[in-house]
């Protein structure tokens, strides 16, 4: 019987039929690839703990017809603390959600493993500003595939936009002042938050506890990613409006 291993992260995790689970890992090997836990909601089942949201292992699967199943898995990080915690649980699952949305199956996604390792890390040590720990990811998991929006240059023009701008969500960036009625739902952003959040593509994801940014650069920053998801995924995702409850009481903006 063909059997493979990867180094995976489960990102979803659903029941199918009577006792078995349906997974989907994020690998370091094959990116996103979904299989077939036999069996892992009866008890004291040995695959239940590693079928677990959030968790970290070397998983053994064999090849199948249509679903691959898992054998065996050795948990290497269960992150534990995520469970313990509601803004990094529900940061962990908004962050996992988005991987699951904006990849597809078997699709190499560069070092999108190891950025997610070390999301799920910083949000389980808590000891970053999550809220802007959450836009970094968001920020680099869309640079990591391809779908950066472009906050340099006004997307109509060309010009090198400093202020007067607002972002398009449906033209995929910046617009400057003399293009805005090209969208006119496009909110407006501060230079500040411009600079922040050209900042904030590759910024490391454990130095963000010194940035000084006001409650407006935030919800503007906040607007920014979450309206260019939205346009990318054509919904919010499930978990963001939980996310917005837990982090300030509101819904998405
Ligand atoms: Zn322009």
């Amino acid at each position: 019987m063909p059997l493979y291993s990867l180094d995976a992260v489960v990102i979803k995790s659903r029941n199918l039929g009577e006792a078995d689970k349906l997974i989907t890992l994020y690998s370091r090997e094959r990116g996103k690839v979904r299989a077939v836990a036999r069996g892992a909601r009866r008890p004291r089942n040995r695959l239940a703990a590693s079928t677990e949201i959030f968790t970290h292992g070397n998983y053994l699967l064999f090849a199948n017809q249509g679903l691959d199943n898992i054998s065996q898995c050795e948990i290497t990080e269960s992150f534990r603390g995520l469970r313990e915690s509601l803004e990094g649980a529900a940061a962990a699952t908004y962050c996992l959600e988005i991987v699951e949305r904006m990849t597809e199956e078997e699709e190499p996604g560069g070092d999108l493993f190891p950025f997610l390792l070390a999301m799920l890390r910083v949000l389980a040590a808590d000891e970053e500003d999550l809220e802007l720990a959450v836009r970094v990811f968001e920020l680099g998991l869309l640079a990591r595939l391809g779908y950066l929006p472009e906050f340099s240059q006004c997307v109509n023009c060309g010009c090198e936009v400093k202020q007067g701008a607002s972002f398009s969500a449906a033209l995929g960036g910046v617009l400057c002042g003399d293009c805005r009625t090209q969208d006119r739902d496009a909110p407006p952003v501060a230079p500040d938050t411009l600079a922040a959040v050209r900042f904030l593509v590759g910024a490391p994801l454990n130095r963000l506890r010194n940035l000084r940014l006001t409650g407006s650069n935030k919800a503007e920053l906040r607007q920014i990613t979450q309206s260019y998801l939205r346009a990318q995924l054509g919904r919010d995702p499930n978990s963001a409006f939980f996310l917005a409850l837990v982090q300030d009481g509101t819904g998405p903006k």
